[in-house]
């Protein structure tokens, strides 16, 4: 079977890591089987929709490398969906329906306080229509035909369609609910994977039904648990986190990327640059049942990770032009974000504030100030300089070390001073031993 998946965010506001967590799925899914991953804007509220969360959306899937194979917006397709919903008036799969919000909710509150489920009610075929109210629709589901898909995370689905209301598909401006829309686009777009979150679940079961009533075999469905918070609910941080703030705090696109891929999956988070390992892998059987926990200083652990792998060409744009190949190999190691390199520039090439010395420091900074600038910058200076301090003093271990790293780089912690050394200048490293 060809794989074509689609993810389907409303522009009604930014993508936040749930939703970039089901469009990360989706991408994964069709690149690991070969297939076509495509954008469809759900943009059927003309109110709530903005043009500026497009580009905001394009923008995000671009930073996070999730290319699309295509684009579609619900908004161009109104023809499509009048169309199909004429055959399925015609077939009697959609009717029109009267009952005004405050009908319906007496009716739910009469079944309700009679121990009954509050599914509607039909009327029967000969109800008096009533005179200058305008219909809005419903998709008659067929009573007879019980629901059931395998579900790639959930397994085995069966829903009783007696149990179920007609859901309303359309209302009496016009304009369209979510339900069928979706529908005629997944046929139209040959999707043949929906990934999307669980609280789709009763959507799905309801939609089964209309790929049938339009002559569609329906797609393979996976429903993923959804994203909880550290505190186990979508607290309204996560769900407003969104990729400029996470782009702010310095996180790496391969970051969320490793950390969302597997959030929730019985397979270890594992902090890769390139996702290519993990979209070989991906498997919905993996999927958890259980909310998924986002933390978010897990992601900043994972970020880390990235950075520490992260090549300079990869990064070079984004840093200061002083720090070259070989001094972002020596720093790498101790950032947490790539933008913590520029705090670098200085320590190589100055100036620096110098540091505060401990009195019980200036014998070994004094030998120090002698010893360098006889030692040769070029070949292991740091050993050189130790080695000479050492013979001089008597020095060693951390009152020997501890000196030099703070007057050399005025930090107490740092990169393996064997590496960092030779990057700063011999004369600049003479200058800051000599106080
Ligand atoms: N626009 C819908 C949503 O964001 C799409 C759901 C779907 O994937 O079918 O919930």
């Amino acid at each position: 079977m060809s794989v074509t998946t689609r993810f389907a965010p409303s522009p009604t506001g930014l993508l936040h890591v749930g939703n970039v967590r089901t469009a990360l799925h989706n991408w994964m899914w069709a690149r690991k089987n070969g297939g076509r991953f495509l954008l469809r804007i759900d943009d059927t509220d003309r109110e709530r929709s903005k043009e500026e969360y497009v580009a905001d959306i394009r923008a995000d899937l671009a930073w996070l490398g999730l290319d699309v194979d295509g684009e579609e917006r619900q908004s161009a397709r109104f023809a499509l969906y009048e169309a199909e919903f004429d055959k399925l008036k015609a077939a009697g799969r959609v009717y029109a329906c009267y009952e005004s919000p405050e009908e319906l909710d007496i009716r739910r509150k009469i079944l309700l306080s009679r121990g009954l489920p509050p599914v509607y009610e039909r009327k029967p075929a000969d109800a008096p229509v009533p005179a200058g109210v305008a219909p809005h629709w419903r998709f008659r589901l067929d009573q007879d035909a019980p629901i059931t898909w395998t579900d790639m995370v959930r397994g085995d689905q069966n829903f009783d369609p007696k149990s179920m209301s007609d859901p309303v598909v359309r209302r009496a401006d016009g304009s369209w609910l979510y339900l069928l829309p979706s529908v005629i686009d997944d046929i139209a777009m040959g999707i043949s994977h929906v990934v999307r979150g669980e609280d789709h679940v009763s959507n799905t079961a309801a939609q089964i039904q209309m790929f049938d009533a339009l002559g569609a075999k329906p797609p393979e469905f996976a429903h993923e648990a959804l994203l909880v918070g550290t505190e186990g609910k979508l607290s309204k941080r996560l769900g407003s986190l969104g990729m400029e703030s996470l782009r702010e705090q310095g996180i790496e696109p391969a970051a969320l990327i490793s950390l969302l891929a597997r959030l929730g999956t019985s397979d270890p988070v594992e902090p890769v640059a390139d996702p290519a390992p993990l979209v070989a892998t991906i498997d919905f059987a993996h999927f958890g049942r259980a909310p998924a926990r986002f933390d978010e200083a897990e992601l900043a652990l994972v970020n880390q990770k990235i950075v520490h792998q992260l090549g300079h060409d990869a990064v070079a744009g984004r840093l200061p032009a002083a720090i070259d190949a070989a001094r972002w190999h020596a720093i790498r190691p101790n950032l947490m974000t790539v933008a913590e390199a520029a705090d670098w520039a200085q320590v190589f090439d100055g100036p620096l504030a110098p540091p505060p010395v401990d009195e019980a420091d200036r014998t070994v900074l004094a030998a120090a100030a002698a010893a360098a600038p006889r030692i040769d910058w070029s070949a292991d200076p740091w050993h050189a300089l130790t080695g000479a301090v050492k013979t001089a003093t008597g020095a060693k271990g951390r009152a020997l070390f501890l000196p030099l790293r703070r007057a050399l780089t005025g930090r107490d912690h740092g990169p393996d001073m064997a590496e960092l050394l030779p990057l700063i200048l011999k004369d600049e490293a003479v200058a800051r031993l000599s106080v």
